[in-house]
């Protein structure tokens, strides 16, 4: 393995909705969840640069935003068109030839094989300049010697530079970042390290891995590792590619089934509808819930097969959403069919 080059695209709904309308540069405005109707009741998902200037995050209520800026702009979330930017990256990335991970729609790793640090950085501003002049888009790019590493430069350098951090500088960039700056750790197990006195990266260093283990099973002796700057977290080519679909804000906060089951039946159909579009198959499906208190969570459940199924689709997704309401009520729900495989060349299909 060689080192990992990781890129991050910048803002970049936000900084895909500026690229076909320039104009909006000027202008604060947010992508959000909710159609333009129903805008009140969605949420931020990426705002571009003016609009972060008043305070204005993902994440947040766009009710709330518009308070920070009355005349802030609202575009409903336009996935496809995203998507479609996405593979342009994606394809400019695979004429390098090196090992790819597509890790989300607008990140991807690549594995630089036996490139030095002086030829990795070289690439990155390679790869920088060509998606800035052919697809017109800023991105970040963190260089280190693993995928965690790379993932966590990337992040501390944002937006619009290229990081690199060596092997033998990896302690010191460590010593002062909190722990839930390694990606995996979540609210919940950063408060479950803050119980046990672990706040800063080195914190987890000096703790027993016994007691790691203990504490986060699996993922402890691997959080040791990568405290002590051993992680070797490497690019996987063939993992989850791009996902795609559908989620709806509704009328009235509701937890009723009947009434959510009718809404993810609409979302499945359109989303399937997509898939076969794209000729492609799917493995997992997810379920996504945004809870009245606007907190959210998502559950996944993979298949035995490829499919493209509906009712697969339809059925599961169901299911795992009245397993995240679990009595509560939602504001909104959504389904994601990911781990996706052209139908080309495909030959176990089962269903
Ligand atoms: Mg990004």
């Amino acid at each position: 393995m060689g080192l990992v080059l990781l890129l991050d695209m910048d803002y970049f709904f936000a900084a895909c909705e500026e690229l076909r309308h320039p104009e909006l540069k000027q202008k604060a405005f947010v992508v959000g969840t909710a159609s333009t109707e129903k805008k009140e009741r969605g949420v931020v998902q990426t705002s571009n640069y003016l609009a972060r200037s008043f305070k204005i995050k993902s994440a947040m209520p766009v009710a709330m935003a518009m308070k920070l800026k009355p005349d802030l702009v609202y575009l409903p979330s336009d996935e496809k068109f995203y998507e479609e930017e996405s593979s342009k990256i994606v394809k400019l990335l695979e004429s390098y030839h090196l090992e790819m991970e597509v890790m989300s729609i607008d990140e991807m790793a690549l594995d630089t094989g036996d490139a030095d640090y002086k030829k990795a950085m070289a690439l990155a501003e390679g790869i920088k300049s060509r998606i800035s002049s052919e697809v017109g888009l800023p991105c970040t790019i963190g260089i280190s010697t693993s995928k965690i590493y790379a993932k966590m430069v990337c992040d501390a350098f944002k937006p619009n530079k290229i990081g690199m951090v060596r092997k033998e500088e990896l302690l010191g960039f460590l010593a002062d970042k909190d722990v839930d700056s390694i990606s995996g750790v979540g609210g919940k197990t950063k408060e479950r390290m803050n119980r046990i006195g672990i706040y800063k990266i080195p914190d987890i260093a000096k703790c027993p891995p016994l007691v790691l283990r203990e504490n986060f099973g699996r993922f402890g002796p691997e959080l040791y590792k990568i405290a002590r700057g051993e992680d070797e977290s490497g690019v996987e080519e063939g993992a989850p590619a791009i996902s795609i679909g559908r989620e709806t804000t509704m009328e009235r906060d509701t937890g009723d089934m009947k009434k959510i089951s009718k809404l993810v039946e609409e979302l499945a159909k359109e989303t399937i509808e997509e898939l076969k579009n794209r000729n492609m198959w799917y493995r997992a499906v997810s379920g996504k819930v945004r809870y009245s208190d606007f907190s959210f969570r998502t559950k996944t459940r993979r298949l035995p097969n490829y499919t493209d199924s509906y009712d697969a689709a339809f059925g599961t997704c169901v299911a795992l959403i009245e397993d995240l309401l679990d009595g509560k009520t939602a504001r909104k729900v959504g389904i994601r069919l990911s781990e996706l495989e052209p139908k080309k060349g495909q030959t176990t299909i089962k269903f």
